[in-house]
């Protein structure tokens, strides 16, 4: 709609999908493309509920679904994070078949999936178990109603496996292996490791400058939300 309201875009069919029953089945782990965020918010894991209470307002959260976040493939879509942290699959269908394509092949660009002419997205489906800990975060220039300058997701499991994923700081949403290694390794992270976490975050993230932010601010944001999350994973 935004596309359409710019005068980007002037669409000569419309499918309306929200009649579509199927599409809004949340079974385990399968979460229906049409589900909106609204039902996220009170029934989702925590990371993703978190991430769905900061999109748009209860209008935009009652009408809006995780479909059709996966649809615009905005690089600062909030679901993404949780979804590339948790490494989540999207199941797609069209006339010939399904597929699970994971979240990593199903970003391609800026705005741009690996989605095919004549498919549908299906639903989300995220692995059998979650890791213990997981946090969402975001960085933007009001308290709500705001498209992310950094919006972020740190999971840490029992084990401390750590993912740290982050939107609105490169292309597509994005994983930072070095962080993630290096903090994965030490069960009880120092102030020192902390700190070289956040860093290794600011280094491996690919932001840009533009009408929303300086690439600097994204870099230190990136750094500074990521640990910070990662702070409450562990307390
Ligand atoms: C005022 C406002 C505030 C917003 N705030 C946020 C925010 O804070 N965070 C955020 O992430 N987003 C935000 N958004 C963007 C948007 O509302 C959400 O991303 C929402 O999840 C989109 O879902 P939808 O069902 O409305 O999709 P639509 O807008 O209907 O569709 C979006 C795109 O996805 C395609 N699509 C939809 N469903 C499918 C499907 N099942 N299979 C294939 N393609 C599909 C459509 O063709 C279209 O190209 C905001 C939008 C507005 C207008």
């Amino acid at each position: 709609m935004v596309e359409v309201n710019f005068g980007r875009r002037r669409p000569e069919t419309v499918v309306g999908l929200r009649r579509v029953a199927e599409l809004k089945e949340w079974e385990g782990n399968r979460i229906g493309a049409a589900v909106t965020w609204r039902r996220v918010e009170r029934e989702g894991p925590g990371a993703y509920a978190q991430a769905a209470r900061t999109v748009g307002s209860p209008q935009i959260r009652n009408a809006g679904t995780i479909g059709g976040n996966l649809g615009t493939a905005s690089p600062a879509g909030d679901g993404h994070p949780f979804l590339a942290a948790v490494d989540a699959s999207i199941e797609v269908a069209s006339a010939t078949g399904r597929r699970l394509v994971p979240w990593n092949e199903f970003f391609v660009g800026p705005k741009r999936s690996s989605l095919q002419q004549g498919e549908l997205i299906t639903a989300v489906v995220l692995p059998e178990r979650l890791p213990e800990r997981h946090g969402f975060g975001k960085v933007g220039v009001r308290n709500a109603m705001v498209i992310s300058t950094v919006c972020a997701v740190v999971t840490r499991d029992h084990d401390g496996r750590t993912t740290v994923a982050l939107g609105s700081v490169g292309p597509t949403v994005l994983r930072v292996p070095a962080a993630e290694e290096m903090i994965s390794a030490e069960s009880n992270p120092s102030e020192a490791d902390l700190a070289e976490f956040a860093r290794l975050v600011s280094e491996g993230v690919r932001p840009i400058t533009d009408h929303r932010s300086t690439e600097q601010y994204r870099r230190h944001a990136a750094g500074v939300l990521a640990r910070r999350l990662l702070e409450r994973c562990l307390r």
